[in-house]
């Protein structure tokens, strides 16, 4: 596997990065997670106006332009042959000492890999999967951004371990006040008497596949709420899904031991499944 660094292509056991960068001291540092279908990177401008949107927001100067990031991961999805992959860009704060001032840290450091992907969920597409509504919280809005994507998934990684003990396939936050923030790594819809309804994006992530299936809907001509949600309207909603880039649009089909719906992805569900598919396929044809 050949791994961007710094600024070149280096084989996999090359790429290592110091102990003392604050990405692995702190979590200092931000990342995206970016799909290819067909050898072409599916929405790469909104995937790199996010990640230095994040960057920014940390007061971190990613030392490449957009233009020179976007080439680093198409050459990298190259250099590797890979078609179907799934690609992280990360920039850290870079080597700095113990303590936590960035300003000791003088580079930050770049790295973008690429690996091999498929269908995230496999069978469960067709199934759906199941989740619960875990205790941790997602980071209010009032000390980091939710919006920032950055290197401390230690909440979205608690939230996976109390839905892996709880035997389900995936983690529902809420936020401090009790609405409903997103899946450990994909925003959440409801849909309700024919309306697809999901928070506003001031608790969750900004997901670029939650604004792809948006655009989608308005085409379908589906009716677009976008409000606090909370238990009641989880468990009884007519069908639940979450978005994400590695898990695409994933049904949901019980939450808490609840059966949504009959059990089953539902028709809006699946209509904006298979859009989602036709969109990936049509956008990554060459
Ligand atoms: N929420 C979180 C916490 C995430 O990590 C992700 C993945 O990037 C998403 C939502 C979905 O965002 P996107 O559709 O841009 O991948």
């Amino acid at each position: 596997m050949i791994i961007y660094l710094d600024g070149r292509f280096v084989p996999e056991e090359e790429a290592k990065v110091s102990v003392f960068d604050h990405g692995l001291l702190y979590g200092d540092g931000v990342f995206e997670g970016i799909r290819a279908y067909n050898g072409r990177v599916f929405r790469l401008d909104e995937h790199i106006a996010r990640l230095y949107d994040s960057a920014k927001a940390i007061d971190l100067a990613v030392p490449i332009t957009k233009e020179e990031m976007a080439e680093a991961i198409k050459e990298t999805l190259r250099k590797n042959n890979l078609r179907d992959a799934y690609i992280r860009p990360i920039v850290t704060r870079g080597v700095g000492d113990l303590g936590l001032d960035p300003r000791k840290c003088e580079k930050p450091t770049v790295i973008v890999i690429a690996v091999s992907w498929g269908a995230m969920y496999g069978d469960l597409y067709e199934m759906g999967l199941r989740a619960v509504c875990v205790s941790v919280r997602r980071t209010p809005p009032e000390s980091m951004p939710p919006n920032v994507k950055s290197l401390n998934y230690l909440n979205n990684i608690l939230a996976k371990i109390e839905a892996n003990y709880r035997g389900v396939d995936e983690a529902i936050f809420f936020d401090t006040k009790g609405y409903i923030a997103e899946g450990s790594g994909d925003n959440l819809f409801v849909v309700k008497d024919g309306a697809i309804i999901t928070p506003p994006t001031l608790n969750n992530l900004r997901g670029i596949t939650r604004a792809v299936v948006l655009e989608i809907a308005e085409s379908m001509g589906i009716t677009l709420l976008e409000r606090n949600l909370g238990y009641f309207d989880l468990y009884t909603a007519d069908e639940v899904f979450v978005t994400g880039t590695a898990a695409e649009v994933g049904p949901i089909r019980e939450i808490d031991g609840r059966v949504i719906g009959n059990g089953k992805p539902g028709p809006v569900t699946r209509q904006l499944m298979a859009a989602f598919k036709t969109i990936t396929q049509k956008e990554g044809s060459p």
